[in-house]
């Protein structure tokens, strides 16, 4: 049961979990120490493409679709955002080569949005054209607040001229965390887009975003209910809810029940070697699920907001680091 005062703990421990997922100086003392790394590939398949697509392939045997996603972000280097970007490129063509789904989901500050937005955004474009060709799907991430804005109008830009009733290339985040979402969805469903519903994994300023856990969950929920509504289903929106929480994933299935919607009209997402078994009950459940699934050697501010997530998991490292 959560106390106020173990509720306001965890914050605590949220808060500067994310602050160290900040600090580069503290990348290399992560890294390489063996029991950090060892817990990392728990929600990493591993540094390489083929690493990535063997865990792809094992996710299919079991009825679970993927989401592959190349780790990186914040990158301030022109050269390193432009081998992202075909690397995306390329793993699109790998998936699809090897008969698994072609969907990817990419950050933009990878592909260089901090250098050069047009840079950011003509790689996208490259990307979503690579998607289009072999029948894949490319989903934004999103990230730190300060990047709504600019990573909805580049989605608005690339998907402007979107044509009814052809699949789409291209689809975004929203975070229930943040104060503006509300007004996202509703924008985002007038345009029949697919959006990813997540709580939202930064640490941002009351300002903008609801500081206790209880309002993110609820406006979750209300989120959910305006992608499942009759004015978003009419416009034909798929929405993608991605989360780990039992509750919110009952009362999505309540809601769908109760509106008659079909299963495959929407879909849940979860992270690699988060609730495992949650993964292959809902698949079983006839449910359609899907794994985020990151590869790459960038993996330490990631695996810094999956401890920020469950602080249960910096305990267990600790203890792996002292038995050392
Ligand atoms: C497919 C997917 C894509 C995402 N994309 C984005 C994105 O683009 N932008 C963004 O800001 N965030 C993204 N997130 C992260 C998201 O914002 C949350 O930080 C994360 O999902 C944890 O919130 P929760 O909904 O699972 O609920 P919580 O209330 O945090 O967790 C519910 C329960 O799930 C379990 N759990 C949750 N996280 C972990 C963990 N790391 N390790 C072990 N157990 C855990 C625990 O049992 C916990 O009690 C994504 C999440 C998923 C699943």
């Amino acid at each position: 049961m959560s106390t106020p005062f173990a509720s306001a703990a965890m914050n605590q421990a949220r808060t500067v979990l994310l602050w160290l997922s900040r600090r580069h100086s503290l990348h290399r003392l992560v890294t390489e120490v063996a029991p950090a790394r060892r817990l990392a590939r728990r929600f990493v398949a591993g540094e390489t493409r083929a690493e990535a697509l063997a865990v792809a392939a094992a996710l299919k045997e079991r009825g679970i679709r993927t989401t592959l996603a190349f780790l990186g972000e914040h990158t301030t280097a022109a050269a390193e955002a432009r081998a992202a970007g075909a690397e995306y490129i390329a793993l699109l063509r790998a998936l699809a080569a090897a008969g698994l789904e072609p969907n990817c989901s990419l950050k933009l500050t990878q592909l260089g949005l901090h250098i050069d937005r047009a840079l950011a955004e003509r790689q996208l474009a490259a990307i979503v054209a690579t998607a289009d060709e072999v029948g894949g799907f490319v989903r934004i991430d999103m990230e730190n607040a300060d990047l709504v804005q600019t990573t909805l109008d580049i989605f608005s830009r690339l998907t402007g001229g979107h044509e009814p009733g052809t699949p789409w290339r291209l689809g975004v985040v929203i975070q229930s965390y943040l104060r503006r979402s509300e007004a996202d969805v509703r924008c985002l469903i007038r345009a029949g887009a697919p959006v990813r519903l997540v709580k939202g994994a930064y640490a941002e300023p009351p300002a903008v975003a609801f500081p206790r856990k209880a309002d993110v969950d609820a406006n979750y929920l209300r989120l959910a209910e305006l992608l499942l509504s009759p004015a978003a289903r009419a416009a034909g929106v798929y929405p993608a809810f991605a989360t780990h929480d039992q509750a919110i994933i009952d009362a999505v299935r309540a809601l769908v029940r109760a509106r008659g919607i079909p299963p495959d009209a929407y879909e849940f997402q979860l992270l690699l070697g988060v609730r495992r078994e949650l993964q292959v009950r809902l698949a079983r459940a006839g449910l359609r699920v899907r794994v985020y699934v990151p590869y790459g050697s960038h993996w330490y501010p990631y695996f810094m907001r999956r401890l920020a997530e469950r602080p249960a998991n910096v305990l267990f490292l600790l203890r792996s680091l002292l038995h050392r």
